[in-house]
């Protein structure tokens, strides 16, 4: 089972994905992201309004893009079953964010455990973060865990929490335009 703290870095590294990278969303092309717009985006994806604390800069958020591309880049060949080539990148992944486990404590808090060294800059500690706790999921079955919307022209990517794990797309609107699709393709085929 994956524990809280993983499945909360892996929502986070889906909201990434689907915000920062990925060419089509809901049946429209996504615009390409550049300037005030992608500090905006990748602000609001780690979860900051883009004032104060949670502020980033261009290089920040342009290194964040990265992230969520190789992110991308190991759902999709999850999705398409290649396990080694998955498991491959990860390990490269792990490898480069310099992914340790190292238990920190900051002022009264009590002591908890980091996947990053103290040195860390905010990019580095989602990278290592998320590398692990992909890795941590993958062998939970993360295949049927996180996937890629099955809709056409829709890349985003989806948590399926259910039990059952039949979640084929990435939210109603997806679900209810290929339903709609199917309904006339068996009126017009009738
Ligand atoms: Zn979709």
């Amino acid at each position: 089972m994956v524990d809280g703290h993983h499945a909360m870095r892996l929502e986070t590294g889906v909201t990434l994905i689907n915000a920062l990278s990925g060419e089509h969303v809901h049946g429209r092309p996504k615009p390409a992201l550049g300037g005030h717009d992608l500090v905006r985006v990748a602000t609001e994806a780690l979860g900051g309004d883009g004032t104060g604390n949670g502020q980033i800069d261009l290089l920040t958020a342009e290194r964040l893009r990265n992230l969520a591309a190789r992110l991308r880049e190991i759902i999709e060949s999850l999705s398409r079953r290649e396990h080694d080539e998955a498991a491959g990148l990860l390990n490269r992944m792990l490898v480069d964010s310099k992914a340790r486990p190292s238990l920190q404590r900051h002022g009264e808090q009590s002591w908890h455990l980091h996947f990053h060294g103290p040195e860390a800059d905010l990019v580095q500690q989602w990278a290592a973060g998320l590398a692990v706790s992909v890795a941590a999921a993958f062998g939970e079955h993360i295949p049927h865990r996180v996937g890629l919307c099955a809709a056409p022209r829709c890349d985003q990517v989806y948590i399926d929490a259910s039990q059952a794990q039949i979640k084929r797309f990435c939210g109603l609107a997806c679900q209810n335009r290929v339903k709609a699709a199917a309904y006339r393709a068996r009126r017009s085929g009738s």
